[in-house]
């Protein structure tokens, strides 16, 4: 691991957050604050580890303006965004309400009680279902339930879902982390704690680099695995380098199986469903939240 690199990319993340928090409002469009995160992230020396998500109500995550995205902001809008610097990742997430409704300022409060909860008790000798059952016991203290279906997960060089689970309910496990980077991720809803895989949400990542017929999609193909690896990444930064006919390559590249879209994260009932979530470096003596 190399912790300077870790430390930074979670610098640039908590100052990108810093300055994105008073322009995100009622009515911006989304493509607006993608846009401009992003743009925060090269100008401060990271590489955003995967597209920002902008997910409103009842989509929890994976959802991304499209190139010609006509959204604006609304809602319970959950803002999450990573920052890579030479691979080592600091993902994050900060939920806002744009409806002034007392609903959204209480799901808001009991993720992000969780994610503090579970920040004060971390550390390489907790459980996995230790941090599960704080911020479990938290979100139902507000009268909403955790999605028990997403949950944190650890991280490493340029792999932001790295195997290890980090749930949002006691699991039952009792194996500990161990030193590493890790994502911790409390969702809250006021349904019944389930999200389904919904509609495509303009978010693709490499599955299998194979052979393709079409002279653009292997181009596109070249262009995805020398700039994101396998890295998520969004259809819009391809339309950008290759322009608008690239959005059929895409498709034929994902229908070969060759690249993924991921479905957006639907709470089931279209409940509403907030989020917080910070990385932690966790060493034997200390624990680091570097995304803070
Ligand atoms: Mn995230
Ligand atoms: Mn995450």
């Amino acid at each position: 691991m190399e912790k300077s690199k870790i430390i930074k990319a979670g610098k640039i993340t908590s100052d990108v957050k810093a300055w994105i928090k008073p322009k995100v409002k009622k009515n911006v469009p989304l493509i607006e604050i993608a846009e401009l995160i992003e743009k925060k992230i090269f100008d401060l020396g990271g590489t955003p580890a995967f597209p920002v998500n902008l997910s409103i109500n009842e989509y929890a995550a994976h959802y991304t303006p499209s190139h010609d995205d006509e959204t604006l902001a609304h809602g319970l809008l959950k803002v999450d965004f990573g920052v890579e610097v030479d691979g080592w990742i600091a993902d994050n997430s900060f939920s806002v309400d744009l409806e002034d409704l007392k609903i959204n300022k209480e799901l808001i409060k009991a993720s992000e009680e969780a994610l503090k909860n579970a920040e004060k008790i971390l550390s390489v000798n907790s459980t996995f279902r230790e941090i599960g059952s704080i911020i479990e016991e938290t979100i139902h203290k507000y009268g909403f339930n955790p999605v028990a279906n997403l949950s944190g997960h650890s991280m490493e060089q340029y792999d932001l879902h790295a195997g290890i689970t980090v749930p949002n309910i006691d699991n039952n496990s009792e194996n500990n982390f161990e030193e590493g980077l890790y994502a911790i991720e409390p969702f809250a809803t006021n349904g019944r704690g389930i999200v389904h895989d919904g509609k495509k949400g303009n978010i693709f990542i490499l599955k299998k680099d194979k052979n393709t017929r079409l002279p653009l999609g292997r181009e596109i193909l070249e262009f995805i695995k020398d700039n994101y690896g396998y890295l998520p990444f969004a259809s819009r930064w391809i339309i950008k380098e290759f322009g608008a006919r690239a959005l059929l390559a895409l498709h034929q590249l994902e229908n070969e199986g060759i690249l993924h879209q991921y479905p957006i994260l639907t709470e089931e009932k279209g409940k509403i469903v907030s989020q917080a979530e910070n990385t932690f470096l966790i060493e034997s003596d200390k624990v680091t939240n570097t995304s803070k």
